[in-house]
């Protein structure tokens, strides 16, 4: 195994690459500073001062790694509040349900073995293990770990590390599959995670884990799925560097839909297993795309600037005229995005979500906006509409209509785009 650097990576400005230890790091973009785009402040809070960190993403020449260049503390960002929940967007859970069918051929996994799910949530994705028969467990430090255990997911509340893995080896037995979707990205203690896994599997385990995917991310100038929480955007050039640090081989990648572009990898436990072609194809789809050259780099900080200003200019000339202008859908991703651009509740006096989130009557982070009930925007049938979760916003929209809104909706990225009925 190589000369290991550390990736247990430590908390504030960050000094070399998370994953090759690379001094050589260069900018991406600058999203000035934000506070936390899931620690939404409630209405009391809004009278005290609000933290906000530098948000900067640089990449590493030598892994292409693309990160974040100021690293946050775990249990700061993923306080017991945080209020993420997998299971409320239809549209996720269908797609974890196929996740889950892909895992169980592609592994041929046999009912009673057991799959732990680390950042399990709400515990979505481990129903379609335990639906097709397998053991399961979920690993999740939120308080959401409540809401899994009572629809009946046995769910450990801990943030993922050598002992949690322990502690399961010994209550379950070694796991045949680990999964980690929308997780792998957020971990600081990368190291400790890993050597987790190790423990964790049996010797002819696999890791599964899907992330954000670089290639989407640059491609489709994604910049909004840039902020704290997203410690690292991998590309699959550095996720096999690091695992050549570690007793893992990374054995088969694909492309998939989620988020706006996802990549998932197989992990197999041990040295030298066979590698399907994959691996070498994408490999060769990212040095094409030019993953490691600035140029790339450049051509997405123009795309991020000129959706700044076009959805500013939107938001200005609909103040001028009267024009009702607000927003639909409040991922993490719209912090990054409202805050970037610079609007606030002068221009965007709400943002709308499904009645069942838990970010209801709480405040955007930096901008606070508050966030309502979404019923308000049939009731009040605004000039403009913007899909702030625009990488679900064909779907949206098709809901938003068959509910009768006639708005003008907006599409914020990649480019500005207006759809009228
Ligand atoms: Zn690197």
């Amino acid at each position: 195994m190589l000369d290991t650097p550390n990736h247990d990576i430590p908390s504030g400005k960050l000094k070399c690459c998370q994953v090759c230890g690379s001094k050589r790091l260069e900018l991406v973009i600058d999203l000035g500073h934000q506070p936390l785009c899931d620690s939404l402040p409630s209405e009391t809070q809004l009278d005290a001062p609000e933290t906000s960190y530098p948000l900067r993403q640089v990449w590493c020449r030598d892994c292409t790694l693309s990160q974040i260049d100021y690293v946050i503390p775990g249990e700061v960002v993923f306080h017991p509040e945080y209020p993420y929940r997998s299971g409320i967007t239809k549209e996720l859970a269908i797609y974890q349900d196929a996740f889950v069918q892909d895992a169980v051929s592609d592994l041929a996994l046999e009912s009673g073995q057991l799959v732990v799910d680390i950042g399990s949530n709400d515990g979505t994705l481990l129903s379609g293990f335990k639906q097709r028969g397998m053991r399961v467990l979920g690993v999740e430090p939120t308080n959401i770990a409540r809401i899994a255990q009572e629809q009946g997911i046995d769910t450990l509340q801990a943030f993922f590390d050598e002992d949690t893995a322990q502690k399961i080896v010994e209550t379950h037995g070694h796991a045949k599959v680990a999964t980690a979707t929308n997780v792998f990205a957020h971990v600081a203690k990368l190291g400790s995670f890993i050597r987790g896994l190790e423990r964790l599997l049996a010797d002819d385990g696999v890791f599964i884990l899907e992330n954000h995917y670089l290639l989407d991310v640059i491609e489709g100038g994604q910049f909004d799925t840039i902020y704290h929480e997203h410690l690292r955007t991998y590309s699959l050039k550095s996720i096999v560097k690091l695992f050549e640090f570690f007793d893992f081989t990374c054995v088969d990648a694909r492309r998939v839909s989620r988020y706006g572009g996802n990549i998932r990898v197989y992990v197999a436990k041990g040295k030298g297993r066979p590698v399907k072609p994959s691996i070498a194809k994408l490999l060769k789809a990212e040095d094409d795309f030019g993953l490691s050259r600035p140029e790339c780099y450049a051509g997405f900080r123009a795309l991020a600037e000129k959706v700044k200003l076009d959805l500013l200019n939107l938001a200005l000339d609909c103040k001028e005229k009267g024009l009702s202008f607000v927003g639909n859908s409040c991922p993490g991703r719209c912090s990054t995005l409202l805050n970037y651009v610079g609007i606030d509740r002068m221009l965007m006096p709400y943002i709308c979500e499904q009645p069942t989130s838990l970010k209801l009557g709480l405040y955007l982070p930096g901008k606070h906006i508050p966030v309502v009930d979404n019923e308000r925007l049939i009731r009040e049938q605004p000039d403009y509409v913007v899909l702030l979760a625009w990488h679900y916003g064909e779907p949206i929209a098709a809901q938003l209509r068959a509910r009768g809104l006639k708005s003008k909706l907006v599409m914020p990225m990649p480019e500005l785009r207006i759809l009228s009925i």
